[in-house]
């Protein structure tokens, strides 16, 4: 399977639907709704083949997602991190800031661990600020049609501990108004855990000590469900009443 993942509208409206049947907290009737699409893209890691490669099969899913039918194309795309493969090499960075203009809709990047760490691993707080300059916030917030996506930078889970606090502090205070919302999604590049949310730390999973944070927030939030990358495949699952999707 081609690394770079496309989701497209029908994962959507299957996560819409199971909530409106009850999985999760609509807070208004949900006749009031009105459905959209978006698209998800994750890990482009441009550079991890070859740059010209990497940048061509970037280019190919921009120009999928805009020649969707008028009926499903996507509102926006978000990318879950992993945007270049090395963040130092500043050529794979620009080619990745040119296919990003070739989308005809906004596009919403936060980081992955190739974004701001050296070896995929050790955190940087200089690759992090070279990344707000070339790329934009490590976080953000969307609002559409009364959904609320809230983009986190999953590096700093297992960054310095501050900094960690920091966002997570951040984090609560854009579910404080849930409440206003039908849905809410939240995207970031680390799944929370893969098989159990008890299992140990690892690579591809968040770090225990910030992921029980995690998951009681979401739970308390209501959070229909967390978006994340990181694996290269699609998986999915439910915990407690929240969609996990990887990609
Ligand atoms: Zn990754």
């Amino acid at each position: 399977m081609n690394r770079t993942t496309v989701l497209g509208g029908w994962a959507f409206a299957l996560i819409l639907s199971a909530t409106c049947l009850g999985g999760g907290r609509p807070p208004l009737s949900c006749g009031q709704f009105s459905p959209f699409t978006f698209a998800i893209i994750s890990d482009p890691q441009i550079g991890m083949v070859a740059l010209e490669r990497d940048r061509t099969n970037f280019a190919k899913v921009a120009t999928a997602i805009n020649t969707l039918p008028e009926t499903t194309r996507p509102k926006f795309v978000l990318i879950t991190g992993d945007l270049v493969d090395d963040a130092n090499n500043r050529p794979a960075g620009a080619m990745f800031r040119q296919v990003l203009h070739e989308f005809s809709m906004p596009v919403y990047p936060i980081p992955g661990n190739h974004d701001v760490t050296t070896d995929g691993k050790t955190f940087a707080p200089a690759l992090l600020a070279s990344y707000r300059t070339e790329f934009g916030a490590d976080r953000l917030v969307i609002k559409q049609n009364e959904c609320l996506f809230i983009g986190l930078d999953s590096q700093l889970w297992r960054g310095p501990e501050e900094l960690a606090r920091q966002q997570f502090a951040w984090l609560k205070q854009q579910l404080h108004d849930r409440n206003n919302y039908r849905y809410v999604f939240v995207f970031e590049h680390h799944p929370l855990f893969l098989n159990d949310a008890n299992e140990p730390d690892q690579y591809y999973n968040t770090p225990s000590m910030w992921r029980s944070k995690l998951l009681h927030l979401f739970e308390q939030g209501h959070v229909t469900g967390v978006l994340t990358g990181h694996l290269h495949r699609n998986e999915s699952g439910l915990y407690h009443g929240i969609a996990l999707s990887e990609f």
